[in-house]
């Protein structure tokens, strides 16, 4: 047979499977539900206009795919952190608004102008640097201003925001097109930084050439109309993290994490399983190893405390998670479903991001940013449920 597995002509011919049949492990992402949950924010704040934050590589999801996805469904404004994602992106989609969180660097204005990246300008230095080239270059150019109202990261402070309330020809040559503040603290529901910040912004806005605002992030969109001023940047929601921790979440889920049985072994005590000898076998039973570990972001902390599931029934990891493995208890999941080849759900409708996170000691957000880079992934476009 030409395409036998031991032909030498085999590596070069088309597989006769397709990849995910025998993918390590399987990130299925599904656009059409980022694109559901933006259509929700998009809803719930109109009239003001929902930007979407696909910095990161869309938190991991992919940027290339999802904001393609997000600009078909009518977003106009994406905002990335850093100018070579903007520049990335800009080769993807040519005609909406790209702008970059993390200001302006020396040296780079020729490249924002040329791609039409919008500068985040985040201190007086970076505003005369772009007023100063705009001027030498004979046109306006478009910016973004932040102000920071208690973050305390990034953006103009009280003493600069008042110097360029005073001097408002520091903004020759800048289009301003939104003044921005990021909040600290809306993952809570009520907190006075929030009040707090929503305040300084307004005594801000108050003082300055007018331009639209934006103050609101994921969560900022669910803590009051009073924060979504004209623009809102939602990031997290879109992905399915739950913007509102301390009740169920609106958003849906937007990913599903296979990995695979590679093999199924009896154990019984004393023995241990994995490296350093971590975990000690209690009693007669099995354990399955899935070939996912922390070097595709299922991390370390999650030895001994995460789950698998199986046909929706939970495994528990058991064993320091290693580079490129993880081993969990299958005693009490039927012989049938563990078969070496088939696939656990790591994270998906039984475990979803935030819980996941929860286990790791951490949040949503990191768990999708460390989506890892060897996962064969699956595509699911909007409206079609298919590839
Ligand atoms: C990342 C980021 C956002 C999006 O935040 P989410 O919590 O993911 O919605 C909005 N604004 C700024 C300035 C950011 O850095």
């Amino acid at each position: 047979m030409a395409n036998s597995p031991d032909s030498p002509t085999s590596t070069l011919s088309i597989p006769a499977v397709p990849a995910e049949a025998w993918a390590a492990a399987i990130l299925t992402i599904d656009l059409g539900a980022v694109v559901a949950n933006w259509c929700l924010l998009r809803d719930c704040v109109a009239p003001a206009d929902c930007a979407a934050v696909v910095k990161a590589d869309a938190y991991g999801l992919g940027a290339a795919r999802v904001a393609p996805a997000l600009a078909a469904a009518g977003c106009r404004r994406f905002f990335v952190a850093m100018p070579d994602e903007a520049v990335a992106l800009r080769a993807v989609l040519p005609e909406v608004e790209i702008a970059c969180f993390g200001g302006l660097p020396a040296g780079a204005e020729a490249v924002f102008r040329e791609h039409r990246i919008v500068p985040v300008l985040n201190h007086l230095g970076e505003i005369a640097r772009w007023s100063a080239y705009a001027r030498r270059t004979g046109g306006p150019l478009p910016a973004i201003v932040h102000l920071d109202t208690g973050m305390n990261r990034l953006g103009l402070g009280p003493d600069e925001r008042a110097d360029l309330a005073e001097q408002p020809e520091r903004l020759v040559g800048i289009d301003v097109r939104c003044w921005i503040s990021h909040l600290a603290c809306a993952d809570q529901p009520t907190h006075w930084l929030t009040a707090a910040q929503l305040g300084r912004f307004r005594l801000a806005l108050a003082a300055l050439p007018p331009a639209p605002a934006s103050l609101a992030n994921s969560a900022g969109i669910f803590r009051g109309r009073a924060l979504r001023f004209d623009r809102v940047r939602p990031g997290a929601a879109l992905y399915g993290v739950n913007p509102t921790p301390e009740s169920a979440n609106p958003m849906q889920g937007t990913i599903v994490l296979e990995g695979r049985i590679l093999q199924v072994r009896a154990v019984d005590r004393p023995m241990t399983v994995g490296y350093g000898a971590a975990h000690f076998v209690a009693r007669k039973g099995r354990i399955a190893t899935i070939s996912v570990g922390y070097a595709d972001g299922y991390g370390r902390a999650l030895s001994g405390r995460g789950h698998v599931f199986v046909a929706g029934r939970p495994a528990a990891v058991v064993g320091r998670v290693s580079m490129d493995l993880i081993t969990a208890d299958v005693t009490n999941i039927p012989d049938h479903l563990i078969q070496p080849g088939g696939l656990v759900e790591l994270i998906g409708p039984h475990r979803p991001v935030d819980q996941i996170a929860d286990e790791a000691g951490t949040i949503g957000y990191e768990i999708l940013t460390s989506l890892g880079r060897r996962y064969h992934r699956r595509w699911l476009e909007p409206g079609t449920g298919a590839e």
